[in-house]
């Protein structure tokens, strides 16, 4: 998890000639303030409506708040015992497919809201959450864990690979992670230009830009 850098994204995007597939915690971010990227007071990503929605968490589930954020106003963080379900997603997913025909994906997230210190969530695992290979991008959102124990993302890339459209992929992959409790969404566009959004969910909120071509957006 990183808690100072920006933009997180970017800075995967620069360990992409490293070595290393996943850096994780103070690392990650002392590697992206290496590469230039901005570095931000960490109560910045702390937004009103999110602490709004962990203060209404807090209220309707039983949890116990971790010891030294016990009677602290400001404090966001606590150890959860309630239905992950009960969130209300706000991860940040994007697939592309460049004229050169290389696939990329990326997944930014905060992870579920009232989430117990140290769970790490599908988004950036890959495989799980995130997935891009010479065939297929794949990002995912919804209750990671469903999304870890399918291997969502990189499901739905063997299936492409086994011969299934992009969109039945999608649609199975969404069938695998319901099968292991959960519910979601997942974007997927393939090296041929097509393009799947499939959810389990009420919404999701999505967009489709082709070069040349107005953004296309869809909601829910
Ligand atoms: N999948 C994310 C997680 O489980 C949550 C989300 O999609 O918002 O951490």
């Amino acid at each position: 998890m990183m808690t100072r850098t920006a933009h997180p994204v970017a800075a995967a995007a620069a360990l992409l000639d490293q070595p290393e597939v996943l850096l994780v915690g103070d690392a990650a971010d002392v590697h992206a303030a290496t590469n230039g990227l901005e570095q931000v007071d960490p109560d910045s990503f702390v937004t009103d409506r999110q602490r709004r929605r962990l203060e209404q968490r807090l209220a309707r589930d039983p949890v116990a708040i971790e010891p030294e954020l016990a009677g602290d106003p400001g404090a966001i963080e606590a150890e959860a015992v309630g239905d992950p379900g009960a969130n209300e997603p706000e991860t940040v997913g994007a697939v592309c497919l460049d004229a050169t025909g290389v696939l990329a994906a990326a997944t930014s997230t905060g992870g579920l809201t009232g989430q117990r210190r140290g769970r790490v969530g599908d988004s950036p695992l890959i495989g799980a959450g995130t997935w891009a290979d010479r065939r297929v991008a794949v990002s995912c959102t919804g209750q990671g864990e469903a999304f870890i124990r399918a291997g969502a993302a990189r499901l739905v890339a063997a299936l492409v690979e086994q011969g299934h459209t992009l969109e039945s992929a999608g649609h199975k992959a969404l069938a695998a992670v319901a099968e292991c409790g959960g519910s979601g969404g997942l974007i997927a566009v393939d090296v041929h230009g097509n393009v799947t959004t499939p959810l389990s969910t009420a919404a999701m909120p999505r967009g489709v830009w082709r070069a040349g071509e107005k953004p296309i957006s869809t909601v829910p």
